[in-house]
């Protein structure tokens, strides 16, 4: 059935499923965690030691005096990609290993955010819940720029829907019991897959540099993702343990390769040039061009895709806007001057997700079902 609701969310979206804005991102990799965990002290230590070296920043500096997450990626692509070091100690080696220290580091915090928000249950994940209880499963789409699997944990919980179109011919796989290459596991044909169309990618999938293939694996699971990409030579060095669980799985078809991630971080230069980030942008302008109406939860992320010459010309006339109660009054007011400009005849909301849902509802259920 083809998607007659698109969904644009945003960062905004993941905050009521306790994940942290950008904003917060570098406070929630920092702080220490409740109960020991050598694993965790160890990449922040790591972590540290390369903003006091490059940055000129306290090895144990809080949050609040590290350099924005955007400038620490944005510095390791420019050196690292032009072959250069930042500083005597770290060639572009070392910092394409603190770049994934610090994706890994981000990946296993959000599994951790998801997971204590899913144990209290507070007033905005309860919202979250009444959306996607509300949602018409087999009529809906999402475009997300979230790296999290929140969409897909949450529907699994509420709608028993485990499979998921991710639009850019990732493959569902798992990881094996036994043996290093990692497993496909197609569900069978005529299983309804939600199109979640991911741009800048996702902490479930891991990706062939050979045969180019991209493999998902069950949203849960991430934080085996997460150690994927610290090889072991490094997890000896950071004292990981133990050492067999990372740089574990190899691609099916290409068995001596070890997959990797690509995510496009908080960098200037984010890397979106790869095939499966290509594939996305167009099956969420095609998913955007059959739709009959398309919400946008991210004031952001609205923005940027605005400003997108794909998207530009699909977005006209087709979208509700719902900025999160969240926002800023600066970027609300910004957001409606760039759509009395760029959009017409499109409607206004004042809050978020809770509206949406509501409102998405009665929307569907005056229209003839087909
Ligand atoms: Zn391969």
């Amino acid at each position: 059935m083809v998607p007659t609701h698109v969904y644009i969310v945003g960062a905004g979206f993941s905050l009521h499923a306790g994940l942290p804005l950008q904003a917060q991102f570098t406070r929630e990799l920092l702080e220490k965690p409740p109960k020991k965990n050598l694993d965790i002290t160890a990449l922040t230590t790591y972590l540290g030691e390369f903003v006091h070296d490059v940055f000129d920043h306290d090895k144990a500096a809080t949050a609040k005096f590290w350099p924005e997450l955007e400038d620490v990626f944005t510095s390791i692509d420019l050196a690292a990609n032009t072959g250069h070091h930042l500083g005597r100690c770290h060639a572009p080696s070392d910092l394409r290993m603190t770049r994934r220290v610090l994706l890994s580091r981000m990946m296993s915090m959000l599994h951790e955010r998801f997971t204590t928000a899913e144990a209290t249950k507070g007033h905005l994940w309860e919202k979250l819940d009444k959306f996607f209880m509300e949602l018409d499963v087999n009529r809906s789409a999402f475009i997300s720029m979230n790296w999290d699997t929140v969409i897909e944990r949450r529907l699994s919980a509420l709608h028993g829907m485990d499979d998921f179109d991710y639009g850019c011919e990732a493959v569902r796989s798992d990881f094996p019991a036994k043996g290093k290459a990692v497993v496909e596991h197609r569900l069978a044909s005529g299983t309804h897959a939600l199109s979640l169309v991911k741009m800048h990618g996702s902490v479930n999938w891991l990706y062939c540099d050979n045969c180019r293939q991209l493999y998902w694996f069950p949203p849960a699971k991430s934080s085996q993702v997460a150690k994927q990409l610290i090889t072991r030579t490094e997890a000896k060095k950071l004292g990981l343990v133990p050492i067999s669980d990372f740089a574990r799985w190899h691609c099916k078809r290409c068995i001596d390769v070890q997959l990797t991630t690509q995510i496009a971080t908080f960098s200037y230069l984010k890397a979106l040039d790869f095939p499966m980030f290509e594939r996305s942008w167009l099956s969420a302008e095609h998913l955007l061009r059959q739709a009959k109406s398309g919400y946008s939860l991210a004031i952001r992320s609205l923005q940027m895709t605005m400003n997108s010459s794909i998207f530009s010309s699909v977005f006209s006339c087709r979208v509700s806007i719902a900025p999160s109660s969240l926002s800023s009054q600066e970027e609300r007011k910004s957001t409606l001057t760039l759509l009395t400009a760029t959009i017409r005849g499109s409607s206004v909301g004042t809050s978020g997700v809770e509206t949406m849902a509501s409102k998405t509802s009665l929307h569907m259920v005056s229209r003839p079902r087909h």
